[in-house]
């Protein structure tokens, strides 16, 4: 569930009930009742499907970009093409 970050407003909304997009600084969703803008964080199970999580508004502002220090995950050796018949 998310909760608008704008204390005038403060709507909770079911994840079906707000579009997420990214709009150029992650994703957010929009409150479909004041418009305020609220910063998710999306997040991959391992499963593969996707999931979001509200970023509360004041992490949001303090950590303008960090530079994700994350390591790229070692991709497993491809298989060589198929040898032509
Ligand atoms: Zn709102």
């Amino acid at each position: 569930m998310f909760v608008c970050g704008n204390q005038a407003c403060g709507a909770r909304w079911e994840l079906d009930e707000v579009q997420i997009r990214n709009e150029g600084q992650g994703p957010v969703f929009r409150c479909p009742q004041c418009g305020a803008r609220n910063h998710v964080e999306a997040r991959t199970t391992r499963d593969g499907s996707t999931v979001y999580r509200q970023v509360p508004a004041k992490a949001a502002e303090k950590s303008p970009e960090k530079p994700a220090p994350k390591p790229a995950p070692k991709a497993p050796k491809a298989r060589s093409k198929p040898a032509p018949r």
